[in-house]
């Protein structure tokens, strides 16, 4: 079993539309949606959920009412002033710390875990997929990525899979971090611009650093095609194999809008594109 992610320098750059495009070309496989701060794979493959589970991530502290004496000592000890006047604690501002809980004469105070968000395994027109949901303003989405790929690989390992092909973070924070770890191939999405080659090659960086073997295409290549071609001659300088260019084609959005990947969609040389990008991926 392979695991592949699709990663790119920042959002937008075309990185879920290749992914969904894999979803239909591979044969035998789990898909798994790693961009959880802003997933949207769910839009091409409309998943049918078979499982829903909570997220938990860090603690909050309760005060129990009955039991607090109002000694005004927790108020005082958290540095986070997490603690109001009449006792009661701003889950926001709390750090999970358990300091409270420690000094509180009466035991009054308990730590609960947060339900930060939710994870799914779902059945779609191309196999499973696992995805998940972070809350508003929740953090440790390095944390529900890592938990989305575990299911995903033990689900792939379950079914007997050829692969696992992973829409991931994009950037280079926690969450592409936690994209990577005991991946065969990433294929890095970059367009034409001089920022879309600053971020690509931060994020191959990354890739380097985790010994992960990084494959980089460019999307809307004929949008810029000064700014491909210096790409690719940075590419070969560099030692970073450029395993294919896609054009722009108003028939991607056309098929997204109607919830198709590319490959559903009418026939089109982006389709050839993608098609031969993944004949020639090297996993
Ligand atoms: S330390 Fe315990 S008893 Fe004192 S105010 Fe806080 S919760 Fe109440
Ligand atoms: S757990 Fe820590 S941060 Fe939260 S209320 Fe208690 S002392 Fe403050």
């Amino acid at each position: 079993m392979r695991q592949i992610v699709v990663i790119s320098g920042k959002g937008g750059t075309g990185k879920t539309v290749i992914t969904g495009a894999f979803a239909a070309l591979a044969k035998n496989k789990v898909m798994a949606d790693c961009d959880v701060d802003a997933a949207d794979l769910h839009l091409l493959l409309q998943p049918q959920v078979k499982e829903r589970h909570e997220f938990k991530s860090g603690k909050t502290a309760v005060i129990d009412r009955k039991a607090c004496q109002q000694c005004g000592k927790c108020i005082t000890a958290c540095r986070f002033e997490a603690i109001s006047g009449d006792f009661v604690v701003d889950p926001v501002s709390c750090e999970g710390c358990a300091f409270c809980s420690y000094i509180c004469p009466t035991q009054a105070i308990r730590m609960e875990e947060n339900v930060s968000g939710e994870w799914f395994i779902s059945e779609t027109r191309f196999g499973p997929m696992v995805h998940a949901k972070l809350g508003i303003a929740e953090e440790n989405s390095g944390k529900l990525v890592a938990l989305v790929r575990k299911q995903a690989k033990e689900l792939a390992q379950k079914n007997g899979c050829e692969w696992v092909i992973i829409d991931g973070a994009p950037g280079i924070g926690c969450p592409v971090i936690a994209s990577l770890s005991g991946i065969d191939c990433a294929l890095v999405v970059t367009e034409p611009t001089l920022s879309g080659l600053h971020d690509a090659l931060r994020v191959i960086e990354v890739t380097r650093h985790f010994n992960v073997p990084a494959q980089l295409v460019i999307n809307k290549y004929d949008l810029n095609p000064e700014m491909s071609a210096r790409i690719e001659g940075y590419c070969s300088k560099n030692n970073i194999p450029l395993v294919g260019k896609i054009r722009f084609d108003k028939a991607v959005v056309e098929s997204m809008v109607e919830a198709k990947t590319i490959m559903e969609y009418k026939d089109s040389q982006v389709r050839e594109e993608i098609a031969e990008i993944w004949a020639r991926l090297k996993v």
